[in-house]
């Protein structure tokens, strides 16, 4: 290829000003941006995410593999998360999403439902396919399988699915791998839950590959990485997302929060008033529901909770 060709390409990693991106000629390019790039309805940090497609053209004296990103395609989907700095920009994190899993710890550390219903409210508000990953299952005795199955009974019901697995001891990985074919699917989870283990569980090659981009990374200024693309080698990718505690929707309306419950979405027309805040409104079905034991008495609270805006953060 010669400078200056335009090849379409994915991006792969992104640290915030530099991007790796893997070209229909099969070679992975760093690469960075020029000209401006907006997102549609907010304003964004980053204005191109792993995921991302994008047309890039190589810079002169290409043996360094270097190029700069021209157009960015349009995006089928992603997900973001509010800025730390500065409250009213989103950073995306992640674009052209197929499903997203959260992964699930119930001990070292503990993942509380809370945390769960707002990953989960997120992908809902995303419209992306979610569903939760329950990992360390070597370590859970009689009694806290029980607890483990009623957890997921709750989340079934929905209809989110949730799957068993051990990534130290290799239980239900080809399960997982399954999951995970040919599709692009986003992996988060409090940090210690065995991300790490799982992906390299999946794909040994994954860490060396990791090492090799830090290293190159390391040149430049100090730079953070929001989320990592690995291409799987039975088809697919997965993204990871290190450091990133939890995902975010920008200024969800209270109003809409409900659709966001799936059940509470299937009641929410048998409510008597339309603009039923499913709070202490006679004749609302989503109350009735919860006092006949039909809605999660523990997904019913995490309404409240991001209802009133209290972020527990656990
Ligand atoms: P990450 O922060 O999510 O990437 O977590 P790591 O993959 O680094 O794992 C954190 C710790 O949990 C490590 O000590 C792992 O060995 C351990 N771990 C990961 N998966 C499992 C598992 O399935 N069972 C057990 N018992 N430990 C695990
Ligand atoms: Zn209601």
């Amino acid at each position: 290829i010669q400078p200056g060709n335009r090849m379409k390409g994915l991006v792969t990693k992104s640290t915030g000003s530099w991007y790796e991106v893997l070209a229909d000629d099969g070679s992975t390019y760093n690469s960075r941006i020029k000209g401006k790039f907006r997102t549609k309805d907010i304003k964004t940090t980053n204005p191109i995410a792993v995921g991302d497609w994008v047309d890039i053209t190589l810079e002169a004296g290409a043996m360094a593999k270097t190029a700069i990103i021209v157009h960015l395609h349009e995006r089928r989907n992603y997900i973001i998360r509010k800025s730390i700095n500065l409250s009213k920009q989103a950073q995306i994190i992640a674009a052209n999403l197929d499903q997203a899993f959260l992964v699930v710890t119930l001990a070292s550390p503990f993942t509380s439902l809370g945390f769960i219903d707002r990953f989960l409210v997120t992908a809902e508000a995303y419209d992306i396919p979610a569903g939760l990953i329950f990992n360390k299952l070597d370590l859970f005795s009689e009694e806290g399988l029980t607890i483990l199955r009623d957890y997921e009974t709750i989340y079934q019901n929905i209809g989110y699915p949730c799957h068993e697995v051990s990534a130290l001891k290799g239980i239900n990985i080809e399960t997982f791998k399954d999951l995970l074919q040919d599709k692009t699917t986003l992996i988060s989870g409090h940090s210690g839950v065995g991300k790490s283990t799982l992906i390299n569980a999946i794909h040994p090659e994954a860490g060396l590959r990791t090492a090799a981009v830090s290293e190159w990374s390391d040149k430049g200024k100090h730079t953070t990485t929001f989320a990592e693309m690995f291409l799987l080698p039975f088809g697919g990718q997965l993204i990871d997302t290190p450091g990133i505690r939890e995902l975010g929707i920008i200024d969800i309306e209270q109003q809409e929060l409900g659709h966001f419950f799936p059940e509470m979405r299937a009641l929410m027309n048998d409510c008597r008033f339309n603009n039923c805040r499913h709070i202490n409104e006679p004749g609302c079905a989503v109350l009735t529901a919860l006092r006949e034991g039909k809605i999660a008495p523990s997904r019913y609270e995490s309404y409240l909770s991001i209802y009133h805006g209290n972020d527990t953060r656990t």
